[in-house]
């Protein structure tokens, strides 16, 4: 059985290109309630540990300084089989795999800054979906 929710970040590349507003209205239009949504940025330490899967990738580095270098938003989401649906949404990896009409064809610019993150299962959305939001947070 597949969940209902899923995890996502605009990235700092796609945030200061000014796409949010367009990517959360694509992701809107597509049949995605927003569950839960904050504007925010990644210390080096969190960055670390969100892609900790990644540590051992030449990347690695680079990563995480891009993954830091600017405001990100997070984001909880709801539509039937979330994680693949939205996988589907935003495309490939890398955009010049992605098809056309995804997030990652429409907004990234290479394989690092491809705009947006989507969790890849329906247990690390929950892991991802808790890492930036608890629901005792208040401001
Ligand atoms: P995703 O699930 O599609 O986001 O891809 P991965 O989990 O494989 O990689 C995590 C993130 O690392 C990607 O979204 C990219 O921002 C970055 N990344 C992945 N592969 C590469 C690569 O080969 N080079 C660089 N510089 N960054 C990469």
């Amino acid at each position: 059985m597949t969940g209902n929710t899923t995890f996502t970040m605009i990235k700092p590349d796609a945030f200061a290109a000014g796409s949010t507003g367009l990517i959360l209205n694509k992701i809107i239009e597509n049949g995605f309630k927003i569950k839960a949504l904050r504007l925010t940025a990644l210390s080096k330490e969190k960055a670390e540990a969100f892609y900790a899967v990644h540590s051992e990738r030449p990347f690695f580095n680079s990563l995480v300084e891009f993954m830091t270098s600017g405001p990100i938003v997070a984001a909880i989401l709801e539509k039937e089989n979330a994680v693949e649906n939205f996988r589907k949404l935003i495309g490939a990896t890398n955009p010049a795999d992605a098809a056309e009409g995804t997030i990652r064809k429409l907004y990234a610019t290479s394989i690092q800054y491809n705009a947006v993150h989507g969790s890849d299962s329906d247990e690390n959305a929950l892991i991802e979906g808790n890492f930036f939001f608890n629901q005792f947070d208040r401001h």
